[in-house]
């Protein structure tokens, strides 16, 4: 279950000594009070959503809501909203997710990178996985190389989920017989995403 809300969290508050609370008529009584709401998803807070207030006279409690504001504490209202900054820590979510995003694009040149330095210099044992024809994808095993070429053993299995390509890399998966390709192909099917994956 994924919990999420909002919750409200108070800026700033001040006493309008100038204003008249239309409920009692007392000069002064009134505190105006900002607060900023975020949403939060497992109480980690997202991002602010929203920005508003109320006003509470402190003779006789009458609450008011914006549009019930008269005129003068209306103003003040106002300028108290535009003035109260919400703490940092309100978008401390959107923060994480940033950063989620950037490790996942690093990680992933990374991992490019890795593969065009295996695919440069191919060693035994080194497993690509390609794409078969049918929405399949299988694995094949580096078992020596050449100058030119690299004598491989494919996995007798293949698999329909990309995601699951790696529950089929076992040793005994793999056929005795071995079959030669030119590391010129190779490079070919990697640059077109036929190998889509290279492992050492
Ligand atoms: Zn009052």
């Amino acid at each position: 279950m994924i919990i999420y809300g909002a919750r409200a969290v108070h800026l700033k508050s001040a006493q309008s000594k100038n204003t008249i609370c239309p409920s009692c008529n007392t000069q002064g009584s009134s505190v105006i009070s900002i607060y900023r709401k975020h949403a939060h998803i497992f109480w980690i807070p997202l991002f602010p959503i929203s920005k508003n207030g109320i006003s509470q006279c402190q003779h006789c409690k009458k609450v008011l809501e914006p549009k019930e504001m008269p005129e003068p504490i209306k103003r003040e209202y106002v300028n108290l909203k535009n003035d109260a900054k919400g703490p940092v820590w309100q978008f401390v979510g959107l923060g994480i997710i940033a950063a989620l995003i950037s490790w996942g694009f690093y990680a992933n040149a990374e991992d490019k990178k890795k593969e065009s330095a295996y695919l440069q210099s191919p060693q035994t044992g080194d497993i690509y996985s390609y794409k078969v024809e049918g929405g399949h994808y299988s694995t094949f095993k580096i078992m020596s190389v050449t100058q030119d070429s690299i004598f491989i053993s494919p996995n007798q299995y293949e698999i329909n989920k990309i995601g699951r390509v790696h529950t089929i890399d076992k040793p005994e998966n793999y056929s005795e017989i071995l079959y030669g390709m030119s590391r010129i192909k190779v490079k070919e099917m990697y640059e077109s995403g036929e190998i889509y994956g290279i492992n050492r």
